[in-house]
C-alpha cells in the first residue's frame, strides 16, 4: 500500500479533464482532495492524498505523467528569510491558499507556513528573494 501526499499542476488545457475521476476508475486508487484552486495564470492546482496497491499506485503516478501534469511531492519544505523580506505584499495576491497575508494592524506580511502547499509562485516573483525552497 502507498499514500502520499503531492501537489498537481494542471496546464490550462487540461483544467476541465476528468485526470482525478480517472485515478479511481482505472487504477483503484482513493484520495482525499486537501486543497484545489485555480492560479492568477489560470493554471489549476490541487493537493491531494492518493492512496492504493503499489502497483496501481506507480501505474497512476505514470498516467498523471503522461498526462501532461506537474507533479510535486509534498516533503518540499517553504521558509521566508526575514532579514531578506521587504513586506512589499506582492507575494500576497499570487498565493493560491492564502499563506502569504497582510496583517491589517502594522501592515505587515505574515506567512502562515502550515497552509503552504509549496507550490513556488512566490519565490519567481518575490523580487527580495526572501521565499526560499528547502529539500
Ligand atoms: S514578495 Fe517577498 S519581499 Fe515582498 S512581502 Fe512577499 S516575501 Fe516579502
Ligand atoms: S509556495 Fe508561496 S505561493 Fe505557494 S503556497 Fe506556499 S506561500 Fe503560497
Amino acid at each position: 500500500m502507498t499514500s502520499k501526499r503531492i501537489v498537481l499542476h494542471f496546464p490550462h488545457r487540461l483544467v476541465d479533464q476528468p485526470i482525478v475521476y480517472k485515478l479511481v476508475k482505472d487504477f483503484n486508487l482513493s484520495f482525499n482532495i486537501l486543497k484545489a484552486s485555480v492560479t492568477p495564470q489560470e493554471e489549476g492546482l490541487m493537493v491531494l492524498e492518493l492512496s492504493g496497491q503499489d502497483a496501481d499506485f506507480k501505474k497512476g503516478m505514470d498516467y498523471l505523467q503522461s498526462s501532461g501534469l506537474k507533479i510535486q511531492p509534498l516533503s518540499e519544505d517553504v521558509k521566508r528569510n526575514q532579514a531578506k523580506c521587504t513586506d512589499c505584499g506582492v507575494c500576497v495576491p499570487i498565493c493560491p491558499v492564502q499563506a502569504l497575508a497582510v496583517d491589517p494592524t502594522n501592515r505587515k506580511v505574515i506567512f502562515y507556513e502550515d497552509k503552504c502547499i509549496a507550490c513556488e509562485l512566490c519565490i519567481k516573483i518575490c523580487p527580495a528573494h526572501a521565499m526560499e525552497i528547502h529539500f
